[in-house]
């Protein structure tokens, strides 16, 4: 059984992650300004046009390639601390050894762990500081976990998108320690992280793109 994201994989997992976030706008709007500035759904709004974009008919075969220019082209949104982080996030997964053309789950876990790796060298964010971050370490140790016992991609990213879900929810009882929500104290308590519940829908979007591949020839 060969499990691998080419590049038309990596357009339905985008272009799904896409659909997620677009449906969810307003809740993530919303909850920014709770806590924020209110921007976050229409930043996101932007971030998964590029993403989608990258992967129109027509681009590189090569991921690395695609990777890169959606992160870059994320990074060029100038949407604040979450279009940042998430295209240096993007752009970062093309930092690893991995085949270009095809990953398989241990491909796909070692691009997301270089992502989160440049991501990290740009916030100081932990887990428990309520921000993005407490959506993504999860996921992406979650994809650790099932690549190192043999999980079927697919399975390894249903587990991703419960774990990121789960850190998201998880952000409701914290105080926000970074970005702009962290001079409101306690009054962020009570209140999901938006840019954690946007990490969350984009990791369901991927498992979705990737499950209705499966039926097509290139993906056994
Ligand atoms: P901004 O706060 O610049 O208006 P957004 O509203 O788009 O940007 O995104 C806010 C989200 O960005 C927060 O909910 C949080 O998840 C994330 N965020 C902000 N600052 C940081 C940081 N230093 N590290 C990690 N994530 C951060
Ligand atoms: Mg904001």
């Amino acid at each position: 059984m060969t499990e691998t994201i080419r590049q038309p994989e990596l357009a339905r997992m985008f272009a799904a992650a896409a659909a997620c976030v677009r449906s969810e706008h307003a809740r993530l709007s919303e909850l920014d300004s709770i806590a924020g500035d209110g921007d976050h759904g229409a930043t996101m709004l932007r971030v998964v046009d590029r993403l989608e974009s990258a992967v129109a008919p027509g681009s590189s075969g090569d991921l690395k390639v695609l990777l890169k220019d959606a992160g870059w082209s994320i990074l060029g949104v100038d949407g604040g601390a979450s279009s940042c982080l998430l295209g240096t996030f993007f752009a970062g997964m093309a930092d690893t050894e991995s085949d270009a053309s095809a990953l398989d789950c241990r491909g796909f876990t070692a691009a997301c762990e270089a992502g989160l790796q440049a991501a990290s060298r740009q916030s100081k964010a932990q887990p428990g500081d309520k921000t993005m971050m407490d959506a993504l370490v999860p996921a992406v140790a979650a994809l650790r976990a099932a690549a190192d016992s043999g999980t079927l991609l697919i399975d390894a990213l249903r587990s991703a998108a419960d774990a990121a879900r789960a850190g998201a929810e998880s952000t409701r009882n914290l105080i926000a320690r970074h970005g702009r929500a962290k001079h409101l104290g306690e009054k962020t308590r009570g209140h999901q992280d938006p840019g954690a519940t946007s990490v969350a829908l984009l990791f369901e979007g991927f498992y979705r793109g990737l499950a209705e591949t499966k039926g097509d020839a290139g993906y056994a």
